[in-house]
């Protein structure tokens, strides 16, 4: 038997395959683990942004609708700043960082029964938790929307890839169960708002990666109740002046293009120090060169503790992911993807990254290496 939510796509020929995991054997299994779950941990990928603390947030409060008492959101690390306002409902107690208490998380994971992956498509996305997932009997859920997923490494998955938002796909689990019955005014309002925001922030406020479901989802929150105009508020208008000083210096002076139509940016350690830069704050900029007319891909490269991490953008018909996949050890969606260059293997350091990413696009969009 068909969901409600696939029937209610039936006159869509396009959308009749989407969401195919989410049917009443797979809702029934989950329901079924959730009534007999007793400690549960929810956790997500490294660096989590909008889309992931949205949805680990929304699972929260749907988990104590459901009457669960032990419900441990578990992060590799902190959240930025400007998501405070969807996690303030959840105690301390409840939302935990590793990095901040590696041994009391390495415990909650080790003796939940039931783990909720939420927001990526591997463990080895979650860094530091990657060794206490791959070790725990729990059983395990994912909830994702990136491609690729480890299927074998779940026992019950829910994975979409024609979606805007991890977000998106747990609205639509949530609303095919029982307790929620298809009807958004069922979820708890601080539910609501988390999903608006994760699916806010993955489409860039609705530039992207957004489809009928995604309007869909968004009427019925809104009509639910949601506030959005304080979302887009503490989404965007919310940053500290260091912010557009450090974006007017990036495309006065780092923003470089190449002649293959690739737009890339270097932030290093001692420019992000001179412009006070926090976790969050650079959000956004990889999307701006793609305003430039032949501009095909987008490069941010960020030096950041010990590592450099890459995040990718491309124009439709070129994939950022295949190119993060091939030449930045990363992965991610088909236009909007991310990575990270090893020192020493990669490159000897951040002075290097500019002519790394030349080098590596030109054989990337042109197959060879002239
Ligand atoms: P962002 O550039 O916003 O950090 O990430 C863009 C997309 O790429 C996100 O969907 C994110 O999950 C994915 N991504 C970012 N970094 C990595 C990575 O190191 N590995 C993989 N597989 N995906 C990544
Ligand atoms: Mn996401």
């Amino acid at each position: 038997m068909k969901c409600n939510i696939i029937c209610n796509f039936a006159t869509e020929k396009t959308q009749e395959s989407k969401m195919q995991d989410i049917n009443s054997s797979n809702i029934q299994k989950l329901e079924s683990m959730i009534s007999q779950a007793r400690k549960i941990a929810v956790v997500t990928h490294q660096k989590p942004d909008g889309d992931a603390m949205g949805s680990c947030t929304a699972l929260y409060h749907f988990l104590s609708l459901c009457g669960k008492d032990s419900i441990r959101i578990i992060l590799n690390d902190r959240y930025p700043a400007y998501l405070d306002f969807i996690v303030s409902d959840i105690p301390d107690t409840d939302l935990l960082v590793f990095s901040e208490r590696p041994l009391e998380t390495g415990i909650i994971l080790r003796d939940s029964d039931l783990i909720f992956c939420l927001d990526f498509n591997a463990f080895s996305r979650t860094d530091k938790l990657e060794p206490f997932l791959a070790g725990s009997k729990a059983e395990k859920v994912l909830i994702d929307h990136h491609l690729n997923p480890d299927r074998a490494a779940f026992d019950l998955s829910f994975s979409e890839t024609d979606i805007s938002s991890a977000s998106e796909l747990l609205y639509n689990v949530l609303m095919s169960t029982s307790i929620i019955a298809q009807n958004a005014e069922n979820l708890p309002l601080k539910a609501c708002t988390a999903l608006m925001t994760g699916m806010t922030t993955d489409t860039n406020n609705f530039s992207n990666s957004t489809y009928p479901s995604t309007l869909l989802m968004a009427s019925d929150l809104l009509a639910a109740g949601v506030d959005r105009d304080e979302i887009i508020s503490r989404i965007y208008n919310q940053y500290g002046e260091n912010r557009l000083r450090l974006l007017g210096h990036i495309l006065k002076d780092l923003l470089v293009i190449t002649d293959d139509g690739v737009a890339y940016i270097v932030l290093d350690r001692n420019t992000q120090k001179k412009y006070s830069v926090a976790e969050g704050d650079t959000e956004g900029f990889v999307n701006m060169p793609l305003s430039i007319a032949g501009v095909r891909m987008s490069i941010l490269v960020k030096e950041d503790e010990g590592r450099i991490r890459v995040s990718i953008r491309s124009r439709r018909g070129t994939s950022a992911n295949g190119c993060a996949r091939q030449f930045f050890n990363g992965g991610g969606h088909e236009n909007a993807a991310g990575g990270r260059l090893d020192v020493p293997k990669d490159i000897p350091g951040i002075e290097a990254a500019a002519e790394y990413i030349e080098r590596h696009t030109h054989i990337y969009l042109n197959g060879d290496n002239e």
